[in-house]
């Protein structure tokens, strides 16, 4: 994807391409942003376009040899470091460390990508660092992270950081129509609840999985304002069977009571996330108060707090579902 079909983050993408364009690019770069935003794409079509020996101020030429080589995948000027693992680990770096020394074969330059970086233990970190200290002339280091802050400061104080913001409701919009034939979902709902982040818009919309998951997780939250006759294994049984999904499943459930929130205090019907739903949301709002939807808001963030942190899950999901039902303080 070349920086012209990067729908949004236009500020960043006309800075990055002047630096090219002004031969201004230094040695080290990092996007940020939340997960899901977009720092890939845009770091991929950065290192393209700094591999390009012909750039215009549209983006790269596409008939270079280095650009011929991208498309193909198989440019050997370009290091990539991206793992579905935990972790990057400090030989996963020394081996980056020993490509990047061999001078760049087509281009003027060699570019390095590390997506997630917060995932480098601090060994991979200090080694990286060294690269940064005194990298060869011709080396480019662009490094992608949801966390910067989990970057040592000796790092993040020899790169440039790039921050992506969230996306309008309209580039939203664009990217769900350019990437999905069909969207499963309102395209509404899918807008609202992925708050500007393209990634979780584009799950959302092609998943048939996500809507089943979301009636359930919105039928518990009603089961769950009934304090009688209600089965409790039944609903410990719905966290048990998703516990793979379920910071989306408390998404789900947190957006609801926020929707209630929104229409008990007289918000308007477009803030709704649950748009869709919003008959239902406004009538049912009248039977809660705005003290106890709020109170369950932060019970659910606590059982999501408790499960980060490995508390135990069984523990964490019971005591949830039993505050929910105000069985328990
Ligand atoms: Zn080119």
């Amino acid at each position: 994807m070349d920086f012209n079909e990067v729908t949004g983050q236009k500020k960043i993408i006309r800075s990055l391409i002047k630096l090219i364009m002004e031969d201004k690019i230094g040695h080290a770069y990092i996007f940020t942003g939340p997960k899901g935003i977009g720092k890939r794409t845009v770091a991929k079509a950065f290192s393209h376009m700094l591999l390009c020996v012909k750039p215009t101020e549209n983006g790269p030429c596409n008939k270079c040899i280095p650009c011929r080589l991208w498309k193909e995948g198989s440019n050997p000027d370009y290091y990539q470091i991206e793992t579905v693992r935990d972790n990057i680990l400090i030989d996963e770096i020394r081996s980056m460390q020993s490509n990047i020394i061999v001078k760049p074969l087509y281009s003027g330059r060699k570019v390095v990508l590390i997506a997630d970086a917060e995932k480098m233990t601090v060994q991979a970190q200090n080694c990286l660092l060294k690269v940064l200290e005194e990298p060869p002339l011709y080396a480019v280091i662009i490094l992608t992270s949801s966390n910067y802050e989990a970057l040592l400061s000796t790092i993040r104080s020899r790169v440039t950081r790039f921050n992506l913001s969230r996306y309008t409701r309209d580039e939203m919009k664009k990217i769900i129509e350019s990437n999905i034939k069909q969207v499963n979902s309102n395209i509404e709902f899918v807008i609202n609840y992925s708050d500007g982040i393209p990634g979780t818009a584009l799950n959302l919309a092609s998943s048939h999985d996500f809507i089943k998951l979301r009636e359930s997780a919105i039928d518990i939250v009603h089961k769950l304002f009934m304090i009688k006759d209600i089965d409790f294994f039944d609903i410990y049984n719905f966290f048990d069977i998703n516990k793979d999904n379920i910071d989306t499943v408390l998404d789900i459930i947190i957006a609801y009571y926020r929707d209630l929130v929104i229409a008990k205090t007289g918000g308007k019907e477009n803030m709704l996330i649950n748009s869709d739903k919003k008959n239902k949301i406004l009538s049912e709002a009248r039977n809660h108060s705005l003290e106890r939807l709020i109170k369950n808001i932060e019970i659910v963030e606590a059982a999501r707090v408790g499960i980060k942190q490995n508390v135990n899950y069984q523990l964490s999901i019971e005591s949830m579902i039993l505050r929910l039902q105000e069985l328990v303080n």
